[in-house]
């Protein structure tokens, strides 16, 4: 069976041509500045790489394209698009209507249009790309799979907010969590690589974004992002948690309405915020190495918050066996672990400093005689959009 999944964002459009048999990757790629000038497509499939220049109005158009790049030329992978049995949708926010992935039907269609208050980004361009799936690949069936699912079973003391009861009625306002796919997905690595679900299990998804999970017995108890993807540890352009007086404090004095506000604690603030610099930890690292104080404040600020995270969540599972590392700066970042895993000694942690040495790869870098666990666990959302299609379609 071959899986196609898509992770569309507005102007974006990801893809990843998985054969089941096997799980392996046939092409991936990715189409950019949909609906701008100067759009293009970065193809990738038998050894090839080539990005080449579109022009992409809309999603369809930019699927159309990823249709040729699949069937025609060196980066052909299959004869035509009859081979593709199913498509994966990744889709931002599932509210508390999707507590797992579910085939796509024009109601589901409808509910997650309806959530898109909640997710104004992001549902949307889910939407978009479904849509235009629809038109390009007719009646293959299409399945979504949705960012805040695997935080689904968080009980309400986790995931209510401490304001006026009615906004959580009336508006839905409550944490919901995101980054569940690949929390879901590291967990159940997790499991394998142990021989066992870790009875309490910590799991750190850092990269652009990150996000801390509390898992107990294989369920999510806790997490760090919230009622969007701006709250908990500091990230490369978000803020994470602040003190909310703080928005209204700093808007009247810059006299900033409520896009100036999204835009300067989503997007200028986090590492890029504090650094000065740049929102990519290899530059902000870079920087502290040449000395620049507020680099290396933001690289402290990251550690520390990380930790601190860490240690709430210990106490949230009542104790810790395994913490686990993925996401671009967790899967690569060996300085940064071995800080952590120094800070965490008071709850047993040892490390494997030549097993910690390594980018990329599942590796347990905690010491022989460490009473806790902590590896790192890459991360592979897409497979795991395209098992929980595959799942659902048989
Ligand atoms: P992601 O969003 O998961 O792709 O992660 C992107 C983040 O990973 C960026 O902040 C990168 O700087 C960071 N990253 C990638 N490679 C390294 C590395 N070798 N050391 C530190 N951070 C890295």
């Amino acid at each position: 069976m071959k899986v196609l999944v898509i992770n569309c964002g507005s102007s974006s459009l990801k893809y990843q041509l998985i054969d089941m048999d096997g799980e392996k990757v046939l092409c991936k790629g990715l189409c950019e500045r949909i609906g701008m000038e100067s759009s293009m497509i970065t193809h990738e499939a038998n050894g090839h790489k080539a990005t080449t220049p579109a022009i992409f109005p809309t999603h369809t158009e930019a699927f159309a394209e990823v249709v040729k790049k699949m069937t025609t030329g060196e980066g052909k992978c299959i004869n035509d698009v009859s081979e593709i049995d199913a498509i994966g949708h990744r889709v931002v926010h599932g509210g508390e209507k999707f507590k797992e992935s579910c085939l796509i039907t024009d109601e589901v269609i409808e509910t997650i249009r309806e959530l898109s208050p909640l997710a104004p980004l992001h549902n949307p361009a889910g939407i978009l790309g479904i849509e235009a799936a629809r038109k390009v690949f007719g009646n293959i069936p299409m399945v979504a799979v949705f960012d805040t699912a695997f935080h689904s079973t968080m009980p309400p003391k986790a995931y209510m907010y401490a304001i006026p009861y009615e906004y959580y009625e009336k508006y839905g306002v409550r944490r919901y969590g995101f980054h569940g796919t690949s929390h879901r997905y590291v967990s159940g690595r997790m499991a394998e690589l142990l021989g066992e679900m870790p009875h309490r299990l910590i799991t750190c998804h850092l990269g652009n974004g990150s996000s801390l999970a509390a898992i107990k017995d294989g369920k999510v108890v806790d997490t760090s992002m919230g009622f969007t993807p701006l709250d908990g540890i500091i990230m490369g352009t978000r803020c994470g948690s602040i003190d909310p007086s703080i928005v209204s404090y700093i808007a009247n004095l810059e006299n900033l309405h409520e896009r100036g506000m999204n835009r300067l604690l989503n997007n200028e603030s986090g590492l890029l915020g504090v650094s000065g610099v740049s929102s990519d930890f290899r530059d902000v690292l870079e920087e502290a190495e040449n000395g620049n104080e507020r680099a290396q404040l933001a690289a402290d600020m990251l550690e520390y918050q990380l930790v601190k995270l860490i240690g709430s969540y210990a106490a949230a599972l009542g104790g810790v066996d395994a913490i686990l590392f993925t996401g671009g700066i967790g899967e690569n970042a060996m300085g940064l672990r071995e800080q952590v895993m120094h800070d965490l000694a008071y709850l047993g942690v040892t490390a494997d400093l030549a097993a910690n040495n390594s980018r990329g790869e599942e590796v347990r870098i905690s010491g022989a005689d460490s009473k806790v666990e902590v590896w790192v666990v890459p991360t592979n959302e897409e497979i795991m959009i395209a098992r929980d299609t595959a799942e659902l379609i048989k």
